[in-house]
């Protein structure tokens, strides 16, 4: 067995790692004497000489070191990092045929299978591959051509954001290693509407696809009339309801120019004409609505993360609790609210109690009709909650 540098838990956090949670923060460790390099592998060991795991590690990172190995008598090298690869593509295959060019679907989903930092979006013939963590790095050129390998003409490209960058302490890339980039737009298919995705110049890998199911159950409870979809992006939650429910007019908001223009050409390559893009921040957008006296059928709230650590967790139940009170009160008696929340550190109940305080504030009753999360092809660890980000909850308003 290959040694490596060994790394120490502080004793006072050792017992957190019995549960085998795969983040290690820099106070949970002892100063080393020789600090290890940016993507080295280590092993993290009590002081008292317990075995705990073989992680990588980053001297830069805020997550010093992220495990995972937790058997001794493996190795973490090239082999088992591809074989947790092949798992999770043999996991989606149980559901939809991912080597289908029609195929859009997340490959891997970081801690959820196993791979801290690796998220794996395919998209029809093309396959993003975005680095959450420099910690896997290492390794992508294998991983690459394991996909590759797996994915015959498919085109692959490789980024990390600048956020990401920053915080990981190295430069950020987006390079096609294989393939071309696509020359344009690329289309996908769910649940009946096409889609044009632009996989250059996108937010995360490109497109949402944890919310892929949602938007149809959304859809499936909407009320006839009207929907005010906030925060729409490239359009998912609209696009669904024209196509799905008895909506007859639509009005999409986002902050983002790009996003509406690409919501917009959607619309239009489905052939549907009933949704009005605007562009808007959420918050005012709302306020001012309520103001008008104006109500509506049903509301879509999808707003961007509001909580990266969880100092912000009462600060983002305080944004939540702000644009679900306004969403509420345009509401018409018996309508739907899909009010959603992709921060990881808020918790589903912490989420149910917002909406609960909510409803007590304008003394209405919000019923959960369905309390969803992210799609089939979003897995999370049981030992890292944080994963389990997305909560959509489908309301009725009394
Ligand atoms: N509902 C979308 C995903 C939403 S992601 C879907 O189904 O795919 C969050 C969106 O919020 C992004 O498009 C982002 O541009 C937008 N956004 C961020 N801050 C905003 C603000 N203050 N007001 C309005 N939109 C905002």
């Amino acid at each position: 067995m290959e040694s490596h540098p060994e790394v120490y838990l502080n004793p006072k956090k050792a017992q957190f790692f019995k549960g085998q949670h795969p983040w290690v923060l820099s106070h949970s460790l002892v100063q080393s004497t020789v600090e290890p390099a940016a993507g080295q592998v280590v092993q993290l060991q009590t002081t008292d000489g317990k075995w705990i795991g073989r992680g990588v590690y980053n001297p830069a990172s805020r997550i010093r070191l992220r495990i995972y190995q937790w058997n001794r008598n493996l190795q973490l090298d090239e082999q088992w990092i591809l074989q947790r690869v092949s798992d999770a593509i043999d996991l989606r295959d149980m559901q939809v045929e991912c080597s289908s060019d029609r195929a859009a679907v997340r490959l891997i989903n970081s801690e959820g299978d196993g791979l801290s930092g690796l998220i794996v979006d395919k998209f029809g013939n093309y396959i993003v591959v975005q680095y959450t963590a420099l910690a896997l790095r290492s390794w992508s050129d294998a991983i690459t051509s394991s996909l590759a390998k797996r994915f015959p003409g498919a085109s692959i490209c490789q980024r990390m954001d600048e956020k990401t960058a920053s915080n990981e302490g190295c430069d950020p890339f987006d390079d096609w290693v294989v393939g071309e980039a696509p020359a344009s737009n690329i289309s996908i298919e769910e649940n009946g509407v096409v889609l044009s995705l632009e996989l250059a110049n996108s937010q995360k890998t490109g497109y949402y696809l944890d919310q892929r199911t949602n938007r149809i159950r959304a859809a499936q409870w909407m009320n006839a009339g009207s929907l005010l979809d906030i925060c729409c992006y490239n359009g998912g939650f609209s696009l669904a309801a024209a196509k799905h429910s008895k909506i007859d007019s639509i009005r999409a908001i986002d902050s983002s120019a790009v996003a509406l223009e690409r919501a917009t050409r959607n619309a239009a390559a489905n052939d549907i004409s009933n949704i009005e893009f605007i562009k808007a921040d959420c918050f005012d957008y709302l306020e001012s609505l309520t103001q008008s006296g104006e109500l509506v059928d049903n509301i879509v709230l999808d707003p961007p993360r509001m909580a990266g650590n969880r100092h912000q967790v009462t600060s983002a139940l305080r944004a939540y609790h702000r644009l679900n009170l306004s969403a509420v009160k345009l509401l018409k008696s018996g309508g739907i609210l899909v009010t959603c929340s992709c921060s990881g550190r808020v918790g589903r109940g912490e989420f149910a109690g917002m909406l609960a305080s909510v409803a007590q504030r304008v003394r209405r009753s919000i019923q959960f009709v369905e309390m969803r999360g992210a799609d089939f092809d979003h897995p999370v660890n049981s030992n890292c909650p944080e994963g389990e980000y997305l909560k959509c909850f489908i309301c009725r308003v009394e």
